[in-house]
């Protein structure tokens, strides 16, 4: 089982770590916790807000109180007020006597603003040097944003901030309750609103809760919604992960019965993931669905999560891509954590050839091909119901060990779509928009006309036949409206024939299953 944060902090100071950096935006709960790991030894705390003090981690007590003006009288020449040069002189100054350091944590909140200046750096390097010279100190740089500078790179250890239990944060939702004297929820509403909370930080609980409170002075299942929207948008300002709303299901998808069978298969277990466990049966690892661009891939993994009754987040792997050291994995270990700490979910990798497309070729890039490693990895050894689709048009860009047994449960090949196929889909796309005129469009001869089309082409078909109709103020849409926009659109097979070819001719020397019957 992964270490909780006290733990990993407790186990890094003991073995003498010079630099532990902890990205998170719980200021208040990770001090605690730091506190808690630190035992008996003195912190020597620095904020923004606050500026220096010292105070015992045992029992929290000042020894000198935050906001004292050190250099009021004795600051050395050229010393000015400026929080960041008064820091660098006080850990100057107690480098002078480093008996002062002993057994003491430097804890440093808005880490980020400090390190941008160049001699608070330096003199943070000089400590990190004496710490790894056997100095029992340890620095904390708590910050809610990554940069590391280069200098202090191979100083420091990046640490992530707990998600909160689902058990935490039915208390948290139960303290709101007791604290603003709303009457007591039924158990079943608390432990939906709780899983809808699943994510977010305390924090941002407690903000909607006082927003939903604020609506219409109580809480009840209406204000579901409002959590989900709420969540949905602060998954997006964190900028690691995208909550996306699951409209389709998985009826709105023409064709693909072998995928929508075994994503069915699936449904049962996801939803019923205790007793499947219980039964013996495994965690499914997710879906890698490749082949022709249109076809409904991305429909696919939209549709899963309806069926699975569970969010979707979409994962873009370019956006992970950060400029300093250790980034762009500390992003990757933290998206990953948010999508555990919210599942169960459904994971979407949307193009995974242009995420991980150079790893083992000529130009391979190295940040991309630690990210693949720390991916496969997760992939292989993960136990919780994050469930990954993955979606690729070229399967013969990604790397050989993605398509290996044991990453993803099954990969499917999804081609241009078949007869029957393209049936379904021209009723799914006249169904929705002019629901009435369905009976009377004569689908067998459009289907007839529209070999090598795809379903998003189909779907422009009838976009456009529908357009057309309303254009020449007509009182329903007919089968020859639909024939002239199939005759003013090009087929898919036409446009990209090479490439199609290509696709069929590797899925059929792989042996890849068809999401087709
Ligand atoms: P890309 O590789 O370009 O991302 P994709 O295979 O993911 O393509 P989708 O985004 O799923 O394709 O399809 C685009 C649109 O085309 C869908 O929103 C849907 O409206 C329509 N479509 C495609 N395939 C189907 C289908 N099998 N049934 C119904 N609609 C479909």
């Amino acid at each position: 089982m992964k270490d909780t944060l006290k733990q990993e902090i407790s186990r890094y100071l003991d073995a003498g770590f010079p630099i532990l950096y902890i990205n998170t935006f719980e200021e208040e709960k990770t001090e605690k916790i730091i506190c808690r790991a630190a035992d008996r030894r003195t912190i020597l705390h620095w904020s923004m807000a606050q500026g220096y003090g010292e105070y015992e981690a045992k029992t929290g007590e000042w020894l000198v109180p935050p906001g004292t003006q050190l250099f009021a009288t004795s600051a050395p020449e050229g010393v000015t007020a400026d929080a960041r040069s008064i820091l660098a002189q006080v850990i100057k100054q107690k480098l002078l006597s480093p008996k002062e350091l002993a057994r003491t944590v430097l804890l440093i909140k808005d880490a980020h603003i400090l390190l941008e200046d160049g001699a608070f750096v330096a003199s943070l390097k000089e400590l990190a040097v004496r710490i790894s010279g056997g100095l029992d100190c340890c620095v904390i740089l708590m910050t809610p944003k990554m940069s590391i500078p280069v200098e202090l790179e191979k100083f420091i250890t990046i640490l992530d901030s707990d998600y909160l239990s689902f058990e935490s944060i039915c208390q948290i939702i139960g303290d709101f309750v007791k604290d603003n004297e709303l009457p007591p929820l039924p158990t079943h509403l608390l432990e939906e609103m709780a899983v809808a909370f699943k994510g977010l930080t305390e924090f941002e609980i407690n903000n909607i809760l006082a927003l939903a409170v604020a609506e219409d002075g109580n809480l009840s299942r209406r204000d579901l919604q409002l959590i989900f929207e709420l969540k949905r948008q602060m998954i997006l300002k964190s900028g690691i992960l995208e909550m996306v709303p699951g409209n389709e299901s998985i009826e709105d998808i023409g064709g693909l019965e072998n995928l929508k069978q075994w994503l069915r298969r699936k449904a049962r277990i996801i939803q019923n993931i205790k007793r499947a466990e219980a039964y013996g049966v495994d965690m499914p690892k997710g879906v890698l669905i490749a082949g022709v661009p249109g076809c409904g891939k991305s429909l696919c993994a939209k549709a899963a999560a309806k069926l699975f009754e569970v969010p979707l987040l979409r994962l873009d792997i370019g956006k992970l891509m950060g400029k300093y050291l250790g980034e762009s994995e500390a992003n990757l270990r933290k998206a990953i954590q948010l999508a555990e700490a919210i599942s169960p979910c459904v994971l979407w990798v949307d193009e995974l050839e242009k995420a991980f497309g150079g790893v083992g070729s000529d130009n391979r890039h190295e940040v991309t091909s630690r990210l693949f490693g720390s991916f496969l990895t997760w992939m292989q050894e993960k136990k919780d119901a994050t469930f990954v689709v993955a979606t690729a048009n070229d399967i013969t860009k990604l790397p050989p060990e993605l398509l290996r047994k044991g990453r993803f449960d099954e990969i499917f090949y999804v081609g241009l779509p078949k007869e029957e196929e393209r049936r379904n889909i021209f009723r799914i796309h006249i169904q929705k928009r002019r629901p009435k005129d369905l009976p009377a469009i004569d689908i067998s001869r459009l289907v007839s006309q529209t070999g090598g089309y795809s379903g998003a082409d189909i779907e422009g078909i009838v976009k456009e036949g529908v357009e057309l109709a309303f254009a020449e103020d007509k009182a329903a849409l007919s089968t020859q409206d639909i024939l002239t926009a199939i005759r003013g659109t090009n087929s898919l097979s036409i446009i990209m024939k090479d490439q199609i070819d290509k696709m069929e001719e590797e899925f059929k020397k792989r042996k890849l299953k068809n999401a087709s019957l």
